[in-house]
């Protein structure tokens, strides 16, 4: 999958009020070293603010589901975004 195109192919509908991925316990975050998911994402939805906190850019998110199965400590929520809002891919 040429990623590049992909992300180049979406387009977003972001729905402001309601972030369909969360962080379920900061403090799990603090006790991660590893913290794959800022690795994993082919969006970069998480990133560290100044304080080192895990933060997510949730209206980035391409729905690709890695980081469903890609936190080791199943610290991330994740809902389906409402109805007409997330991402529309223009192939096909
Ligand atoms: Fe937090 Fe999971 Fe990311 Fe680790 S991988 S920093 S527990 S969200
Ligand atoms: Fe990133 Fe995919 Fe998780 Fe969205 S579903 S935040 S694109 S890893």
């Amino acid at each position: 999958v040429n990623l590049d195109a992909l992300i180049g192919a979406v387009r977003y509908e972001v729905d402001e009020d309601f972030a369909h991925l969360w962080i379920k316990d900061h403090e799990v975050c603090q006790g991660c070293p590893a913290k794959p998911c800022l690795a994993f994402c082919p969006a970069g939805v998480y990133h560290l603010d100044r304080a080192g906190q895990v933060m997510v850019s949730y209206q980035a998110c391409l729905e690709c589901g890695s980081c469903r199965v890609g936190c080791p400590f199943h610290n991330i929520g994740w809902a389906l975004p409402r109805g007409g809002y997330g991402v529309a891919y223009k192939l096909g």
